[in-house]
C-alpha cells in the first residue's frame, strides 16, 4: 500500500517535472520564433522607431504619433492641418 503511494507521488512528481521542463522548452522556441519580442524587444522598438511629423517635421515616436491619409503626424493637431512639406 505504501509503494503504490509513493509510486504515485513519483508519477505526479515526474509529470510536474516534465511539464516544466516542456513549457520552458516552447517558451524559448517561441521567443526564438519571435526574433526575442518577448525579452524588452518591445522597449527597444519604442525609443528607435521615430518619425517626422508632416506638418512640423518634430520627430515623435510612431506609437505617439497619429497617421492621417498616409501622412504621419505628431499630433491631432497637426494632422487637422495636414502636410506642410
Ligand atoms: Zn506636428
Amino acid at each position: 500500500m505504501l509503494t503504490l503511494a509513493l509510486k504515485a507521488a513519483l508519477f505526479v512528481f515526474l509529470l510536474y517535472l516534465g511539464i516544466r521542463l516542456a513549457k520552458k522548452a516552447l517558451k524559448k522556441w517561441f521567443v526564438h520564433l519571435l526574433g526575442q519580442s518577448f525579452q524588452g524587444g518591445s522597449k527597444q522598438e519604442k525609443s528607435s522607431h521615430l518619425q517626422a511629423c508632416s506638418h512640423c517635421g518634430t520627430q515623435v515616436a510612431v506609437e505617439l504619433g497619429k497617421t492621417r491619409n498616409g501622412n504621419f503626424y505628431c499630433s491631432q493637431e497637426c494632422a487637422k492641418k495636414g502636410p506642410k512639406l
